[in-house]
């Protein structure tokens, strides 16, 4: 086996972080475990990737918007030139340190996903079981190398199975980002409910399937892009509406109006997932008095919210939600995947990833122009790796 392998890297020594663009595919050595080295190795797998996973916070380092600090930091720390990114992954272990079976149960061959956040288990959070806001994690393809590679090496307790034979592993590859959704929607009881999604992106979209398994009444998505709204609508929203994003952060009364007519006097539950200041306050603005708002979109800086008094004499209830509660998430989303009467895995694989066409992309293809090209015509793009 050549020492040497494929994969799609920001390297700091061949491009300036604030002039640049994109990935490189390049050669990089192959990740190997050497316990007599290294001896934590002994809890750790080398994974043959299958398929990745290409999301937002990916086009956040291509585009160089995001996680700047983060990549740069961790260079430093491992005193090396280019980060292979990727977090989203399905693949084989092809090899296990001398403990990862005996710890945690994985061996060569196994199929499997992963966790991206790798916890510390030391402190208080860890211990308390919230290991989602770990106080020392390590993100995988931000400050260690990622999945968008032909090999990773990996702690073996971040792994999580899944069976091809019942998620299709191009779904299988997926289930990083349809955690979010998992964890938004289990935030709150949602049964009977009706439910508003601001922001119909690809956690949007997954929201959307999941709050409908889980019991939801009706749903209405809200959400500005023509083929991000049409795709809600043909994945099960009852209704959704489109509107033109305006600059500032006040909510926008036309939205607000229809989403309050939609629930009657306001949803029962509004999941926010577009992170803009205006769209946390169509949020708050139109659930009902008692209603509940799940905020889990991110954006950097500070928000205004308009009429806390209100917010406050209405009684909404505000949550935050970030990650995935590990590995309880994890159990929902596999048991919500594999259960196949909810339609959810065949209308993320038929409708959402238009069955492969034009999403699904060898490596051996890899082309930058139309690789933006595809990621930014789909809501969701999966790299083949074998
Ligand atoms: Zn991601
Ligand atoms: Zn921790």
């Amino acid at each position: 086996m050549s020492d040497e392998m494929w994969a799609l890297a920001f390297d700091r020594s061949k491009s300036d972080w604030d002039k640049s663009r994109g990935l490189g595919k390049v050669r990089v050595p192959k990740p190997v475990l050497d316990e007599s080295r290294n001896p934590l190795d002994a809890e750790r797998v080398i994974i043959k990737v299958h398929y990745t996973g290409f999301c937002g916070s990916d086009k956040g380092i291509w585009n160089r918007n995001a996680f700047k600090d983060m990549i740069f930091g961790s260079l430093d720390e491992e005193g090396k030139d280019y980060r292979v990114t990727g977090h989203e992954l399905l693949g084989e272990v092809a090899e296990a340190g001398s403990l990862a079976e005996k710890h945690y149960g994985f061996r060569p061959g196994d199929m499997v996903t992963t966790e991206s956040h790798i916890t510390c288990g030391k402190c208080l959070q860890c211990r308390i079981g919230q290991r989602e806001v770990c106080q020392n994690e390590l993100i995988i393809g931000f400050s260690l190398d990622g999945c968008f590679a032909q090999y990773i090496k990996l702690p073996a307790k971040v792994l999580w199975k899944s069976d091809p034979n019942k998620i299709r592993p191009e779904v299988g590859a997926i289930q990083e980002p349809f955690g979010n959704a998992v964890h938004a929607c289990t935030k709150v009881d949602l049964r009977g409910k009706s439910l508003a999604v601001f922001g119909c992106g690809t956690i949007g979209l997954f929201t959307i399937l999941t709050a409908r398994a889980l019991g939801v009444s009706k749903i209405i998505g809200v959400e500005p892009k023509e083929e991000n709204a049409r795709l809600a609508e043909r994945i099960g929203a009852d209704e959704v509406i489109r509107f033109e994003p305006k600059d500032g952060w006040r909510s926008d009364p036309g939205v607000v109006t229809a989403v309050r007519e939609f629930g009657g006097d306001g949803v029962d539950v509004a999941i926010e997932m577009a992170g803009y200041n205006s769209s946390v306050n169509n949020a708050l603005r139109s659930v009902r008095m008692g209603g509940e708002v799940v905020l889990f979109g991110i954006k950097t800086g500070d928000f205004q919210i308009e009429r806390l008094d209100r917010v406050i004499v209405a009684g909404v209830t505000m949550y935050s939600v970030i990650g995935r509660r590990i590995f309880e998430t994890w159990n929902i989303s596999t048991n919500l995947l594999e259960a196949r009467e909810n339609q959810i895995q065949d209308r993320i694989f038929d409708v959402i990833l238009d069955k492969g066409k034009d999403t699904v992309i060898p490596i051996t293809d890899f082309d930058p122009d139309d690789f933006e090209r595809r990621f930014d015509a789909h809501p969701k793009v999966i790299i083949k790796w074998i």
